[in-house]
């Protein structure tokens, strides 16, 4: 049997290059190796724990389908599927709560960033979100998460409920590994000491960008005193990302890239890298296209794929409730 290997975005408003460099690329690599038993989700329980239009909402859900594919997801080779389509998420995400310490959840980064001092009228989805991530993992028994650095602390979490879980009722989860790509940490075009976040949407490249939008992005990133085209991240953080995209893309070692803009200035080399962008994302800007033009084949897609996830995931809800005795087990 291949590992199991599983991760979800949110269908939150259009993926930046972040989310690209950072995870769905690496799902597109991962799932061609053939090594795996791949499956990945748009996490859409997630996305309404944040401000959203029940309007949008399904749009989104299909955007996003449309960026997996586009970028090269196949359903023939994935389960690629919608959360609440598989009931067993949230079931899970309850179990999990019972065994979960709240200062575990109130010492995440992610949440102290998203909620305002005090949080008191936050919405309990907020604070409960690496629950249910949790559950998204453990219930397919994943042994690799592919996901960028910020959500380290998260499986992390995973990781101790897991082990949490197996030693009070026996074993029955997976402890999974993050498995990050050499860009697990996008930085914004206009602060390099932040990550790349749709929160500041003038400051990401989105996949969608024409090639106008990425020109006019590119131009007006933040960079750093000097002239040299050169990569320290301590000393030039805004020229170093954008080399650490510009390889991304590329394919090129970071050492060919400086050398190749030895003696010229900052100008010339964000003109260069506005067209790596541009003709990286240009196939897949075609193909999204065609695919978006095609709703019902991307919802077919999508149920079929949950049907599939539904099968593990209501055996494992099984085995888990018999684990804790809301079932009996003969
Ligand atoms: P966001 O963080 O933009 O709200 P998600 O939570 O759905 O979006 O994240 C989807 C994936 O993209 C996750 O694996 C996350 O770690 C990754 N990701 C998000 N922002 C970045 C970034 N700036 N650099 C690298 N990876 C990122």
């Amino acid at each position: 049997m291949k590992p199991i290997l599983v991760s979800g975005i949110q269908p939150s408003g259009k993926l930046h290059i972040g989310n690209y460099l950072g995870a769905l690329k690496n799902f597109v690599d991962l799932q061609n190796t053939g090594r795996y038993q791949c499956y990945f989700t748009i996490v859409d329980l997630h996305s309404i724990a944040e401000d959203f239009d029940p309007k949008e909402k399904y749009k989104q859900i299909l955007d996003l389908a449309a960026d997996f594919l586009a970028a090269g997801l196949d359903p023939k080779k994935s389960t690629i599927f919608l959360q609440s389509h598989v009931p067993a998420h949230v079931e899970l995400a309850w179990i999990l709560n019972t065994i979960t310490p709240m200062g575990e959840l109130r010492r995440m980064t992610q949440y102290k960033e998203k909620t305002t001092a005090g949080g008191e009228s936050e919405n309990v989805g907020l604070f409960d979100y690496p629950v249910l991530m949790a559950a998204d993992i453990l219930l397919y028994d994943a042994k690799y998460v592919p996901v960028g650095e910020d959500q380290l602390q998260h499986l992390e979490l995973t990781r101790t409920l897991a082990r949490k879980f197996n030693s009070k009722f026996g074993n029955t989860f997976v402890e999974p590994k993050a498995l990050l790509t050499e860009t697990p940490r996008v930085m914004s075009l206009g602060n390099p000491e932040k990550k790349m976040s749709k929160s500041q949407p003038e400051t990401c490249i989105f996949l969608d960008d024409t090639p106008e939008q990425i020109r006019n992005k590119v131009k007006r990133a933040v960079t750093d005193s000097g002239s040299e085209v050169r990569y320290d991240p301590a000393i030039k953080p805004g020229i170093s990302n954008l080399l650490s995209i510009y390889s991304a893309l590329s394919g090129d070692p970071i050492k060919k890239i400086e050398a190749e803009f030895a003696g010229k200035n900052y100008g010339y080399f964000k003109a260069m890298l506005a067209e790596v962008v541009i003709s990286h994302f240009a196939e897949f800007r075609k193909k999204k296209r065609s695919l978006m033009a095609k709703p019902n084949k991307l919802r077919t897609i999508l149920i079929a794929g949950s049907k599939k996830a539904e099968g593990g995931a209501n055996k494992k809800i099984r085995e888990v409730k018999k684990k804790i005795g809301l079932e009996e087990s003969r």
